[in-house]
């Protein structure tokens, strides 16, 4: 039981790579509070924990709306007195290439996955440096680091939250509070189900480890940064793509 008694916070985890997050945190012994946009999915999910005998929580929440991510850390914060955990999870993705992408394609994809991080981080921050302890954990991607076509404004918001990480790390260190970024390659989801088998082809020629990640490869690595084996890591970037970025 590494999450033992604590409280983790996790946002768009009513599906997805956020679910997994939160059901491998539920075994280790943690409360997780499902976060999303999807208000029905959120608390369908939390119906699902709760039912295999774990601690769950729902809220709706949209990440780019401050007062909506206030709210809900208050109403966490009357109930459990505590946030241990934070992960910004929540992302979305309008691929298109340069001289085709809308400003709006720019402009949402921006505001959910780095606006959607600072606003989390910004709210729960203030929770965490009273009990001079904390975890924040930030899911980046592999496409930060490497860049793709078709990807510049997902590939933007993804290298703003690796250096945001570091940045409030060296901010937040002095009061216990660790922040670090999961960047993870191609992973199983319904999104790369829909993959052709030659597209599937053409990625795993570029993956040493011949298969893509599942979401259980990415959820070990935040349980890890999480726990107390990961207390003298704070700024750091952990890469879960199969070699595809080495
Ligand atoms: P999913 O789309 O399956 O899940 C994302 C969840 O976030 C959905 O439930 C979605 O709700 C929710 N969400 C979207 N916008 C908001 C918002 N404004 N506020 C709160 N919640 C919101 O994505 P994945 O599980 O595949 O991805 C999870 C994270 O991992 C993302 O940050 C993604 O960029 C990253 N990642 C994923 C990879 C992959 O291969 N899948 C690879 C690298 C990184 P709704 O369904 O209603 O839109």
């Amino acid at each position: 039981m590494e999450l033992k008694d604590q409280v983790a916070l996790i946002t768009g985890s009513a599906r997805g790579i956020g679910k997994e997050i939160a059901q491998v945190f539920a075994e280790q012994g943690a409360t997780v509070i499902i976060s999303d946009i999807n208000a029905e999915m959120a608390a369908a999910t939390a119906e699902e924990f709760k039912k295999q005998g774990y601690r769950a929580e729902h809220f709706a929440c949209d990440v780019t709306n401050v007062e909506s991510v206030e709210q809900m850390v208050n109403k966490i914060l009357d109930k459990f007195n505590r946030i241990d955990i934070l992960l910004n999870n929540a992302g979305i993705t309008k691929d298109n290439l340069l001289l085709r992408m809308k400003d709006d394609e720019w402009d949402a994809v921006l505001k959910v996955n780095l606006k959607g991080t600072f606003n989390c981080t910004k709210v729960v921050a203030k929770a965490m440096l009273k009990a001079r302890k904390g975890k924040i954990i930030s899911i980046a991607s592999v496409i930060g680091i490497m860049g793709n076509a078709g990807q510049a404004n997902y590939a933007a918001s993804k290298a703003g939250i690796i250096g945001f990480t570091k940045s409030v790390a060296r901010e937040l260190a002095s009061r216990g509070i660790t922040a670090n970024a999961v960047a993870p390659g191609y992973i199983q989801t319904e999104m790369t189900d829909k993959l052709s088998e030659k597209t599937r082809e053409e990625i795993l020629k570029n993956i040493p480890l011949q298969k893509l990640g599942t979401p259980r490869d990415v959820a070990g690595v935040c349980l890890f940064l999480a726990s107390d084996d990961a207390n003298y890591i704070t700024g750091q970037t952990i890469v879960v793509d199969g070699g595809m970025a080495i």
